[in-house]
């Protein structure tokens, strides 16, 4: 104790801090003590109690502060600028004036309540400042939770509907390849080629021209956005976008500059604002073009190219098997469903037969056949009943000819007969005898069991009295045929 106060005596003064000396050690110089040793640029040197045990005294030490009973040792110590007394005691308080040092002031009765009022006010400004403080933090916290919430929440919205637009895409990916594996037709294919710019690629306008080798020419196929009329039905391939996709592979333009030609592909060029066109291959030989285009501005990205790409690949596969199908259907003289020849068939063993007859001075008779109202029948029945009819009128037909005689499919549900060295006469006795056949035959019956009738309208030309070549001579026995279809139908007609 002797070296404390030794140390409190001798410590250097003045270096910028308020010394304080408290007199009186009960419970508000307690607090007092608290108070002031939480404040900076303040020290409180001694405290002065006559008892010892005082709380003030006790926390004074505790705290490292000299406490003295003897209340002359307050008045040594160097650099003090003030004793705050608190003890309510006059005696001490008369003491404390009398022997303080000229510098130190003595604050006591109602100043030391005022001092007292401040800390306590201090204190709690503090506290409220920092309850603020802690307020402000935890606000701020809140603020920023939420606002990554929010950011979750969107990039979370954000992937749910990539994911949901990628899905439909995949879907329709998916559905586009299983039907181009299943279309045999090339008019199949195209206009799947189409639905798939579509689906896949959203193209607001597009189209499938194809090649045509005969006169280097681009050849609508099918065609999606925009009425058929809105596209050229033939594009030579030195010209438009077509043509440039055509010759050098893959070509997009994102912003069409007005006047350029390369959207003359459509008959209003001025509207086409962006255009892509991707050439459909079959090895190194280009079968077609797909182009997509639009109205408004738009860069296809890589990934869109690259399903482009795909779309092109896969459909030019479907599209060369379709191809070659129609290839071999028109090599080959046969009609499938009715087993009768077909149209081209038809065409050159007519002029062989008309060649003969003028070689020979012959006559020769073609009959015209259509079935009646059939439309009506496919509409009501189905189609597979309508093919069974097909199948019993071509059975009829071949009944009633002879071997040299020449039946063909020439149409969907329209049929020529040749009949060489036939006349008028001859030929009209055979066209009323499949109009009468045609008529009784029970083709199929309906729902009750009911025979369904069927008619055929007939029409009759003959060479050399209706016309002088093939294509006249048929001309003349569809005219004639029709005439039997505005007269009632169920008849036969032969040209004037
Ligand atoms: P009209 O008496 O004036 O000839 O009337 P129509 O209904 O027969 O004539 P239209 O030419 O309007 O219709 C022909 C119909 O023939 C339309 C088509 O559905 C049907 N058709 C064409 N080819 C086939 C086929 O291969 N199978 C079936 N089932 N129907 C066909
Ligand atoms: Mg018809
Ligand atoms: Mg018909």
């Amino acid at each position: 104790m002797e070296e404390l106060i030794g140390s409190a005596v001798t410590a250097p003064a003045r270096d910028g801090q308020i010394r304080i000396a408290i007199a009186g050690g009960g419970l508000r110089a307690t607090s007092v003590l608290r108070l002031l040793n939480d404040i900076d640029n303040l020290t409180v040197a001694a405290i002065y109690d006559n008892s010892r045990t005082a709380p003030a005294m006790r926390l004074a030490e505790d705290l490292g502060v000299f406490a003295t009973t003897q209340v002359s040792e307050l008045s040594q110590i160097s650099g003090l600028d003030l004793i705050l007394d608190l003890s309510d005691d006059p005696v001490l308080r008369a003491t404390l004036e009398a022997e303080r040092p000229a510098e130190v002031a003595v604050i006591t009765g109602n100043g030391s309540e005022l001092v007292w009022d401040l800390l306590i006010a201090k204190k709690r400004s503090e506290e409220q400042e920092k309850i603020f403080v802690e307020l402000q933090v935890a606000y701020d916290k809140i603020r920023s939770h939420e606002r990554r919430l929010q950011s979750s929440k969107e990039a979370l919205e954000r992937a749910n509907e990539e994911l949901e637009s990628r899905l439909a895409e995949i879907f329709f990916t998916h559905e586009f390849f299983k039907a181009l594996t299943t279309f045999s037709s090339v008019d199949d294919v195209t206009s799947l080629i189409v639905d798939g710019a579509n689906g896949i690629l959203g193209a607001e306008i597009s189209a499938v021209y194809l090649f045509e080798h005969r006169d280097w020419t681009l050849h609508l196929r099918a065609s999606q956005g925009r009425l058929e009329e809105y596209f050229r039905p033939v594009v030579p391939v030195s010209e438009t976008l077509l043509g440039v996709a055509f010759r050098e592979g893959f070509v997009q333009q994102s912003d069409v500059t007005e006047g350029a030609g390369l959207a003359d592909w459509t008959v209003q060029p001025e509207e086409v604002r962006s255009q892509a066109a991707m050439p459909l291959r079959s090895g190194d030989s280009v079968i077609g073009v797909l182009l997509i285009a639009s109205a408004t501005y738009r860069d296809l990205t890589q990934a869109e190219r690259d399903r482009l790409q795909v779309i092109s690949n896969q459909s030019s596969l479907a599209l060369q098997n379709a191809l070659l199908h129609e290839e071999l259907e028109r090599l080959s003289v046969t009609d499938r469903l009715t087993e009768l020849y077909n149209h081209g068939y038809l065409h050159s063993r007519l002029d062989e037969e008309i060649e003969r007859a003028m070689r020979f001075g012959h006559r020769l008779s073609v009959i015209m056949l259509d079935i009646d109202d059939f439309k009506k029948f496919n509409d009501r029945y189905g189609h597979p009943k309508g093919d069974t009819v097909l199948r019993a009128v071509s059975a009829i037909v071949k009944q009633n000819l002879r071997e040299i005689d020449v039946a063909a499919r020439y149409g969907g549900e329209e049929f020529v007969v040749v009949l060489p060295e036939t006349d008028v006469a001859g030929a009209l006795a055979v066209a009323e005898r499949i109009r009468l056949s045609t008529e009784s035959f029970p083709h199929i019956t309906d729902d009750h069991g009911e025979r369904v009738a069927q008619t055929v309208s007939l029409g009759v030309a003959t060479y050399p009295v209706h016309a002088a070549d093939g294509a006249s001579l048929i001309e003349a026995a569809d005219q004639a045929m029709y005439r039997a279809k505005r007269t009632g139908k169920n008849r036969v007609v032969v040209a004037v």
